[in-house]
């Protein structure tokens, strides 16, 4: 990435606290490069680290070490409002007492900005974010989802270079929720300010962001865009926060010649000829991942490489699951899941639960790693 692209650089970025029961590595050594313009999304389960490399950015905690820059300058010593950096928190953080349109000038007369030109500048932003009509109501007077649009316009009022928006999202209902996702989607396009967005829900990260980086235990993971995280994860961890995937521990024959292909065994006692380039980077212990979406059942089980019995069929509207349970000679047997449309022609009417049938999934579509 060039210098000038760069918006944020995070560099070797540690913080421990002291808590009650002992020591805490909230960052562990964490680097990160977002780009201007870009919508960059954190995400990991509670308690990775997101909110305090959100709050280290905003100028709200010091990092133990490592250093921070905004577009090429440190910003690690300046106090946040030297920061041009603005953040839309959880609870949104509005003064009840004032109006929608009080909301936004005051932010804007605290920075000391020319009194004639706030007036312009409020109206620009309701229209922004389609509240001009609601200007003079109070605060409390509004719904959940018209105090997140008014918490969005105070917070872009300034033209922050870059917007911090801590799970901004998480108090609203899910339809509502959905709408605001294609909402900060669009006020990201038409302001090109650079939004970093903490979510643990996968859905939202992947539907708004241009890249993620996936969090644990206060290091990241694996950065990419939605489709790179989805189809190619770097780890177990990450295939599983991203949604669901089926793990096939396998075993690895003699191996070949780049170019040529491999032969592995399946948890069932079958087998497959693979491309030898996907198990490029697997050592020790073989996993297949499979998302669910790809792979298919088939009646005939001797056509399919893998067969188990169907134990569960789980109707989701859109799509139905189908848990299939192999016997591998473990003393558990092997979960996994098969996910199929509901058109008209795509699902298994016919399979049954209790049934056996066959496991079967396209090579292609398989990713290998160490497990
Ligand atoms: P969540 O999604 O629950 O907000 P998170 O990924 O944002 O979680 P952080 O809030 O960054 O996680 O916290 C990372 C770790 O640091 C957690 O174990 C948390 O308990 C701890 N932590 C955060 N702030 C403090 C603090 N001020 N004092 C002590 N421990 C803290």
């Amino acid at each position: 990435m060039l210098q000038n692209e760069i918006s944020v650089l995070g560099q070797n970025l540690s913080k421990v606290f002291n808590s009650a029961g002992g020591l805490v590595k909230a960052l562990d050594d964490v680097s990160i490069q977002i780009r201007k313009n870009e919508f960059f999304t954190l995400l990991g389960p509670s308690g990775c680290g997101k909110t305090t490399l959100l709050r280290i950015i905003a100028g709200f905690e010091y990092p133990d070490a490592g250093d921070i820059t905004l577009e090429n300058q440190s910003i690690k010593d300046d106090p946040p409002h030297k920061r041009p950096v603005n953040t839309v928190f959880q609870n949104y953080a509005l003064f009840p007492h004032m109006t929608v349109a009080q909301n936004i000038s005051f932010g804007l007369e605290m920075l000391g900005r020319d009194k004639s030109a706030i007036s312009g500048t409020v109206s620009e932003i309701l229209g922004l974010v389609k509240m001009e009509d609601l200007a003079e109501r109070q605060i409390d007077q509004l719904s959940g989802g018209q105090q997140q649009r008014v918490a969005l316009a105070r917070a872009l009022a300034p033209a922050p270079r870059v917007l911090l928006l801590d799970e901004p999202l998480s108090a609203l209902d899910l339809k509502l929720r959905k709408e605001m996702q294609i909402e900060l989607k669009r006020l990201q396009t038409e302001t090109g300010i650079t939004f970093i967005f903490v979510t643990h829900d996968q859905e939202e990260a992947l539907t708004m962001s241009d890249r993620v980086a996936v969090m644990q235990d206060g290091k990241i993971l694996q950065v990419g865009t939605p489709e790179e995280i989805y189809d190619r994860p770097a780890s177990m961890f990450v295939a599983n926060f991203i949604g669901e995937c089926n793990f096939i521990p396998i075993s690895i024959g003699p191996a070949s010649e780049p170019g040529e292909k491999t032969s592995i065994s399946l948890p069932s006692g079958g087998s497959a000829e693979i491309p030898s380039e996907k198990l490029e980077n697997v050592r020790g212990n073989p996993v297949i991942l499979l998302r669910p979406e790809r792979a298919q059942l088939n009646a005939q089980i001797d056509e399919s490489p893998m067969s188990g019995v169907l134990k569960q069929i789980v109707y989701f509207g859109t799509d139905t699951q189908y848990h299939v349970e192999v016997e591998n000679g473990e003393s558990s047997p092997l979960s996994l899941l098969v996910r199929k449309q509901n058109t008209a022609s795509g699902s298994y009417k016919e399979f049954k639960e209790g049934q056996r049938v066959g496991f079967e999934f396209e090579l292609n579509d398989v990713q290998i790693i160490d497990g």
